[in-house]
C-alpha cells in the first residue's frame, strides 16, 4: 500500500466531475487500499478520488470505524429535514465552516467488488457521504457558504496555500501509535 498524496484547493483536477467505473481491475482495488491509507495517515474520515488526482467515481468514507467504498455513489433519497454542521475537507487543510445539508440520505452504489448495496445514513455519516459524493461532482464545501463567508475562508486559505507547492499536500508516514495520539476535533473528510 502506499501513501498517496493529497491535491489541495486550486488544482484543477478538484473542480472536475469524475467518470463513472466501468470494470472493477486490481489496479482499482491498489486504488482502493492506497486511498484508505492515505485518509488514516492525513487523519480524515472520508476521501474522493479527485483529491488523489483520480478520475474515477470512487469515494472511501470511515466514520465510527466502519469503513465503506463507494464505486459511482449517487443520492436517491436526501431528507427533507436540513442540519447544520462544521466541515473541514483534507484537500482545504486547516478551513472549516459550517454547512447547512439533508440530515440524511439515502445513497446507492457498488461496493469493492462490484455488489450494488444502498446505506441510509443520517448525522456525520450522511454529512461525511455527501460532501465526498459533491467531491465527485467537482464539488467543494466553500460552494455552499455565502459570498461572505466564502470570501473570507478565501482569504485565510490564500496564507495557507504557499505550504503546498503545486497544490500538493504531502501526507507524513505516522505509525498507528502515533495517529491514535492525535487528538483531532473537527474532522476532515
Ligand atoms: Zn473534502
Amino acid at each position: 500500500m502506499a501513501i498517496l498524496d493529497i491535491r489541495v484547493l486550486g488544482d484543477p483536477i478538484l473542480r472536475q466531475a469524475t467518470t463513472p467505473v466501468t470494470e472493477i481491475t486490481d489496479e482499482l482495488q491498489r486504488l482502493i487500499d492506497d486511498m484508505f491509507q492515505t485518509m488514516r495517515h492525513a487523519r480524515g474520515i472520508g476521501l474522493a478520488a479527485p483529491q488523489v488526482g483520480r478520475t474515477e467515481r470512487i469515494a472511501v468514507v470511515d466514520v465510527d470505524d466502519d469503513p465503506m467504498v463507494l464505486i459511482n455513489p449517487e443520492i436517491v433519497q436526501p431528507t427533507s429535514a436540513k442540519a447544520k454542521g462544521e466541515e473541514g475537507c483534507l484537500s482545504i487543510p486547516d478551513i472549516y465552516a459550517d454547512v447547512e445539508r439533508p440530515k440524511g440520505v439515502t445513497v446507492r452504489a457498488l461496493d469493492r467488488h462490484g455488489k450494488v448495496f444502498e446505506v441510509e445514513a443520517a448525522d456525520l455519516l450522511a454529512r461525511c457521504l455527501q460532501h465526498e459524493i459533491d467531491h465527485l461532482d467537482g464539488k467543494l464545501f466553500l460552494d455552499y457558504l455565502s459570498v461572505l463567508k466564502r470570501t473570507a475562508a478565501l482569504a485565510k486559505w490564500r496564507l495557507k496555500s504557499d505550504d503546498y507547492p503545486g497544490y500538493v499536500r504531502r501526507v507524513s508516514l505516522e505509525t498507528p501509535e502515533e495517529l491514535d495520539e492525535h487528538q483531532h476535533p473537527e474532522e476532515e473528510l
